[in-house]
Formats: structure tokens, sequence, C-alpha cells
């Protein structure tokens, strides 16, 4: 993993992060450490905003950032939160997954280098992006959509 990027100024404030795995641990959920930090999936359909529900901005759930408007959510069927686009390219990070015998590209928060989810060239917006976040990766702050007249 590489290391994160604690001063990006393209971020708004969020509290400082931990400077060690052990802080990690102890700030996270087991659950949230394991996708977050260890890369671990949701189980499909399991997660809690699986599908498209309230307004607002999902954050990162181990850092604060702001990484997806609720506005770009849709339902893909594949049993994870889809988004056509992340609220900033520079909110997010890609990263090439060999794992499981596969080739994908993984997202990772670019603030603190948390586990996200991928990105797979199937999605329905424009740029034909979906971008597939684990729930446990997330946190929706009704407080900050943007709203359009
Ligand atoms: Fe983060």
């Amino acid at each position: 993993m590489s290391e994160p990027q604690a001063d990006n100024d393209a971020i708004p404030s969020t509290p400082a992060l931990p400077s060690s795995e052990a802080e990690w641990r102890s700030r996270l959920s087991p659950e949230a450490y394991r996708v977050l930090r260890e890369r671990a999936t949701d189980a499909p359909f399991s997660g809690r905003y699986t599908h498209p529900g309230a307004p607002g901005r999902y954050r990162c759930a181990g850092c604060g950032a702001e990484l997806f408007d609720a506005a770009s959510q849709y339902d893909s069927g594949s049993g994870w939160p889809s988004f056509t686009a992340p609220v900033d390219p520079e909110h997010v990070e890609l990263r090439e997954d060999t794992s499981h015998r596969m080739v994908r590209v993984e997202v990772a928060c670019a603030r603190c280098g948390g586990h996200l989810g991928h990105l797979f060239p199937d999605g329905p917006g424009p740029a034909g992006e979906r971008w597939c976040i684990n729930s446990t990766s997330l946190e929706l702050d009704p407080g900050s959509a943007d709203f359009v007249d």
C-alpha cells in the first residue's frame, strides 16, 4: 500500500490521520479495518448503502474525505453501492490490483489510502464507469448534498 497523502490541500480538512496500523485498528471497527486497511470486500447485498437512498455526500469511513455524491449513485444490481463518478478525481487514487487471478483497478481514498472498492468499465454514464464501492468504506453525510434548483 502506498503512503497516504496526509497534506493534500485539495481535500477539505478532516481529523488527523492515524500514524500507525495499531492506531487505525483502535479507531476503526473490526469490519471497517478489514475492508479499509486489509482490502476485504463486503458480501454482496449486505451493505447499508447497496441501493441508492437519501441525498448527501458519501465520505471516507476512514478519514472523512468527501468521495461520492449520492446523486451519482445508481442501482447496478451488483450488490454493492455503484457510482458513475467520484466527487473529484483527486479525492480517489487508482491502483492496479492483480489479486484473485484478475486484473482490476482498485479504488482507494487519496487522503488516507483506505481501500474503497474497484472501478469497472461497464457503467451507464457518459464515461462508462462503474465505481463499485464497499458500504463499509463509506459514511453518508446528509448535510453536504449538492442542492440544485
Ligand atoms: Fe480516507
